[in-house]
């Protein structure tokens, strides 16, 4: 039998939030099971405001659950914990910092020395195409760049998990698309466990190996897509697929698209 523990595991987690000036407790999310297997590649969508940002944050340990366990491969999650790689959709780099500057931060913050900790820098700035931006500043690069480097940032730690919130949804449409691409290549090279939030309904579909559709707020996972689709990481190549839009019009019912008022 499979004796490794899943990448991620959300058993039975249900989390409250105090409301402001007041003894209630709102539930952002309600019960809430699902397991991201090592290597895979899972989006979750819902409707804004459900409770998605929450459930990242507590696989990141920043929020604990009032109910239920998060675990991180196999470890209960009970505090911020440095297996998780978290990306935003700001960049969050140091101005002050070269770009390689920015990506060796995490190493340095674990004590790994200068020179190791280039030799890293570097490599992950290979694999994501800015070797020849090392030197440079995060102002003299454009917004998809930044997102890049990012994202080297992110995978030089080696994390057990990527938590991907929202990464593209600052960008144009064109800068989105190649981004998505050059992610989903990169993602699948490294071989990374990765949990996506997005509210781009192709994005999921183009990009993962599994889709967890969660309900309105309280949220709990309503449906879960296996995206049968071929080449992960090729997303030129699945969008020609005529499966994809079916998915996508799978996840427009679900989600009640024609007829939820704004
Ligand atoms: P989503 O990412 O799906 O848009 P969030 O997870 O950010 O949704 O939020 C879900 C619900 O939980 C919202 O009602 C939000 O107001 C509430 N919430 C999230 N974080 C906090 C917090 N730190 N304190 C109080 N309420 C919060
Ligand atoms: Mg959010």
């Amino acid at each position: 039998m499979n004796s490794l523990p899943s990448a991620l595991e959300f058993r039975g987690v249900t989390k409250g939030f105090r409301l402001p000036n007041s003894t209630d407790t709102r539930i952002a999310i309600n019960d809430v099971n699902f397991n991201v297997r090592n290597g895979e590649f899972v989006a979750i969508v819902g409707p804004s405001g459900c409770g998605k940002s929450t459930i990242l944050n507590m696989t990141a340990g920043l929020y604990q659950p009032t109910a239920g366990e998060v675990y991180v491969s196999g470890e209960q999650v009970t505090s911020p914990n440095s297996h998780v790689g978290f990306m935003l959709q700001k960049d969050l780099l140091l101005p002050w910092r070269t770009i390689v500057g920015n990506v060796e931060f995490g190493l340095e913050a674990r004590g790994m020395g200068k020179a190791d900790r280039r030799e890293v820098a570097l490599s992950e700035l290979k694999r994501c195409h800015l070797e020849d931006f090392a030197n440079h500043y995060p102002y003299q690069l454009s917004g998809g760049m930044r997102q890049r480097a990012a994202l080297a940032r992110t995978l030089a730690i080696d994390p057990a998990i990527v938590l991907l919130d929202e990464p593209f949804s600052a960008l144009d449409a064109q800068t989105k698309l190649l981004l998505q691409q050059n992610f989903g290549e990169t993602i699948m090279q490294s071989g990374v466990t990765t949990l996506l939030i997005t509210h781009d309904l192709s994005e999921a579909v183009f990009m993962a190996d599994r889709i967890l559709v969660l309900s309105e707020r309280p949220a709990t996972v309503i449906e879960e897509i296996v995206v049968d689709l071929p080449t992960r990481g090729n997303l030129m190549e699945r969008r020609k697929s005529p499966k994809a839009s079916e998915y996508i019009g799978r996840l427009f019912e679900l989600l009640k698209l024609e007829s939820r008022a704004i």
